[in-house]
């Protein structure tokens, strides 16, 4: 490798809840690191994942749901995509093509993000595989008439069509630079933060209403061990009282199968054996508290 001719950069994934982010970055990645549910607000984290070649290494920042902000929360989940902008060296704005109100595109949070923003900005229009020719079209042509995009490509993030044209692009235009990680780091975020995801999204696919918006978990002790499992404690921390009742369900039998199935995905990932203990907790309305925001890692 010419030490001259190695490009490194980050490239920001913008795009509404449920627009295909993170299994986009999935996708990328090749790895399951961000979480993909299809439920819409489940990422309100920066997620940093890596793409490694001989010639260039691309850090990818997967952020949370654009959205117009109504709690504190969502704030903050809006300042992590300025910053992740900030960051970027190639903006990629993801379109959910099945999910977009043509009509109402004047008012759409996504372009409203992007104003003023001079760096190198994509158009994905995404989830082509369920969406018909026309429909496609008349989204690019709509969507390049409001904002000068260097590039746009319909896409398939989830069966991968048109991923690796959108990497290929992407390289050229990021600087020249030696690589920010190591080559073999898939991640600079802990395995605390994943196994805290993992579970977080289990509630997510087992719980309804509005309970997984209302959860956030704490990992309070992982430890591992010479030959043995590791231990990890962590709370699933919950909003109101009556919450509790339905995490725990009917004799315990809700937290035991969300112990179980997330215990399947953290030993997956992690590739090594774990105990995993689960306890659930109130902290009153803790999406409003500055305090407990910060606490739990949102700021
Ligand atoms: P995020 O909120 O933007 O991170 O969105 P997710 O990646 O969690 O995806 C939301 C939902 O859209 C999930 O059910 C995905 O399986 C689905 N999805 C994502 N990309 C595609 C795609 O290319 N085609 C189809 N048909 N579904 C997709
Ligand atoms: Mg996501």
């Amino acid at each position: 490798m010419e030490p001259t001719t190695f490009r490194a950069g980050y490239v920001a994934i913008l795009g509404k809840p449920n627009a295909g982010k993170s299994t986009l970055l999935n996708t990328l990645l090749q790895q399951k690191i961000s979480i993909v549910t299809p439920k819409p607000q489940t990422t309100r984290h920066k997620i940093l994942g890596i793409v490694n070649s001989s010639d260039y290494q691309i850090l990818f920042l997967d952020t949370p749901g654009l959205l117009q902000p109504k709690y504190k929360l969502h704030e903050a989940m809006m300042s992590a995509a300025y910053s992740a902008i900030n960051d970027a060296d190639v903006v990629l704005l993801l379109i959910d093509g099945t999910d977009c109100n043509l009509e109402e595109i004047d008012e759409d949070i996504s372009l409203k993000i992007l104003e003023g923003c001079k760096k190198p900005v994509f158009l994905l229009i995404n989830k082509i595989d369920v969406l018909q020719k026309g429909k496609i079209l008349q989204l690019i042509s709509k969507f390049t008439e409001k904002f000068s995009f260097t590039e746009y490509f319909p896409l398939s993030a989830l069966n991968g069509e048109n991923v690796l044209q959108i990497v290929a692009t992407i390289v050229p235009l990021l600087p020249v630079h030696p690589p920010y990680y190591e080559t073999e780091q898939m991640s600079d975020m802990s395995e605390r933060f994943f196994v805290s995801e993992i579970i977080r999204e289990k509630i997510f696919e087992l719980c309804r209403q509005e309970i997984p918006y209302s959860t956030t978990v704490d990992i309070i002790e992982f430890k591992e061990q010479e030959g043995k499992p590791d231990i990890i404690n962590a709370e699933i921390i919950l909003e109101r009282d009556s919450q509790k009742r339905i995490v725990i369900g009917k004799k315990g039998i809700m937290l035991r199968t969300i112990g179980i199935n997330a215990r399947q995905d953290i030993e997956k990932f992690l590739g090594r054996y774990v105990y995993l203990e689960l306890y659930v907790k109130v902290r009153e309305d803790w999406r409003e508290s500055d305090n407990f925001l910060k606490q739990f890692g949102y700021k």
